[in-house]
């Protein structure tokens, strides 16, 4: 054990990527209690713990998903029509009790957890997911979700939503946003209340938008598949309907983070907010067969992007890791520091955690996940990170193992050794 005292321990491996500096060979990271006391490349301490032939990164960062819907894992893939896909998922949400809503919350929790996911930013039917976020080994952003074209069926979802965070507390692993649903679903009014919701107290915000060539046909022309769908919901109401992509993004500008959730057919050269992220959910997005993603114009503009997996009911798993090997393989030009920090520092800025994680940083909490390396001789640390499949994954979460190593064996097929 380290002199430094019994909760002080060193760690190395082949690869330590703290994210806000470039990877360092054989590099250690000294933990302290719940912090990160020292991160240093080789030479400087001799570790407590040498990992062997793994990349050690920090917790990552899933920044879009629905605990509440791990239970429609391949139960109704993705298709041409989104909105037959959307009506699949309205009628499972229906049929569920909410022991079931209890129960596929845990599981999407756990699984987030064995895949090394430290910061998760979670759109939650009623909140409901909020008391179970709480207490997980794992830091959250909670967002209610609000759904309501028609003006009556706003305001009741805004006092609804109102009465939650009257009575939801935030606190040091979890904190609580509001989810305007998507620009098909939410009218003027209630988008308008949201916003100003959550730049009087401070509450960040996620929204999907430009998700489907739908959603801007619906804008655009108040025509398309929406309409028969939001007939059939009894909540067609175009009056309220939002005018625009633009109209959204320009509503939802000021000083709380905002997540804009797939942007996938954003005009590259629009206008994004200072406060706004895109999040791009990869496997989603191709599942749904969309155009190609702006998400290399936007960064070249400067923009934000983070990754997110989205639900199981369009998403294989919840691994943000795959999310950004998927997109190394699609894009290999894009630079692999990029991929990472999407997975990582990016969703915690998006999320306005980054002042606590994100990043193998002196004083940030001590989150990191330790993936297996494949024997090659890769000169490119990320692309060798990048290229692995491997799903084995050691977690600690402020200071504590809460997979692997401390815990004994990983999940996964070839568990990093430890000397
Ligand atoms: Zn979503």
């Amino acid at each position: 054990m380290n002199e430094q005292g019994p909760h002080c321990f060193t760690l190395t491996g082949r690869w330590l990527f703290p994210i806000s500096a470039p990877p360092l060979a054989r590099g250690t990271i000294t933990v302290q209690g719940t912090r990160i006391q020292e991160v240093e490349p080789a030479g400087s301490r001799t570790p407590d713990i040498d990992l062997g032939n793994v990349a050690i990164l920090p917790g990552l960062v899933n920044a879009h998903t629905h605990l509440d819907l791990s239970g429609m894992r391949g139960r109704c893939p993705p298709g041409p029509d989104f909105t037959d896909w959307l009506r699949a998922v309205v009628r499972h949400r229906r049929g569920l009790s909410p022991e079931q809503i209890e129960a596929d919350i845990a599981a999407g929790l756990a699984e987030s957890i064995s895949h090394g996911t430290s910061l998760l930013g979670d759109i939650s039917g009623l909140g409901w997911s909020a008391r179970t976020l709480a207490a997980a080994s794992l830091r959250s952003v909670v967002f209610y979700e609000l759904l309501g074209l028609p003006e009556e069926r706003g305001r009741q979802a805004f006092e609804a939503a109102r009465a939650w965070l009257a009575s939801t507390r935030s606190d040091a692993r979890s904190r609580l946003g509001l989810s305007p649903h998507a620009p098909y679903s939410v009218g003027r009014s209630l988008l308008r209340a949201v916003a100003d919701r959550a730049h009087q107290s401070s509450l960040p915000v996620a929204m999907h938008v430009a998700e489907s060539l739908a959603e801007l046909e619906l804008l655009g022309h108040r025509r398309g598949l929406f309409v028969p769908f939001l007939r059939e919901l009894g909540v067609w109401e175009p009056r309220e309907l939002i005018d625009s992509i633009e109209a959204v993004t320009r509503c939802l500008a000021g000083s709380s983070p905002v997540l804009f959730v797939h942007g996938n057919y954003f005009d590259p050269a629009m206008d994004i907010p200072t406060n706004g992220t895109v999040v791009y959910c990869p496997r989603t997005h191709a599942a749904f067969g969309h155009g190609p993603h702006p998400f290399r114009e936007l960064l070249a503009r400067g923009i934000r992007v983070a990754l997110g997996t989205d639900s199981l009911a369009s998403n294989p798993d919840l691994d943000v890791l795959t999310e950004a090997r998927f997109l190394h393989e699609r894009y290999p030009a894009v630079p692999g520091s990029i991929l990472l920090r999407m997975a990582t520092l990016s969703g915690a800025e998006a999320l306005g955690w980054a002042d606590e994680t994100g990043s193998l940083s002196v004083g940030k909490s001590a989150d990191l996940v330790v993936v297996p390396l494949p024997d090659e001789d890769v000169p490119d640390p990320y692309a060798l990170l990048l290229t692995s499949s491997s799903s084995a994954r050691a977690v600690l979460w402020c200071g504590q193992w809460v997979q692997g190593v401390g815990r004994g064996p990983l999940g996964g097929s070839s568990p990093p050794r430890a000397s």
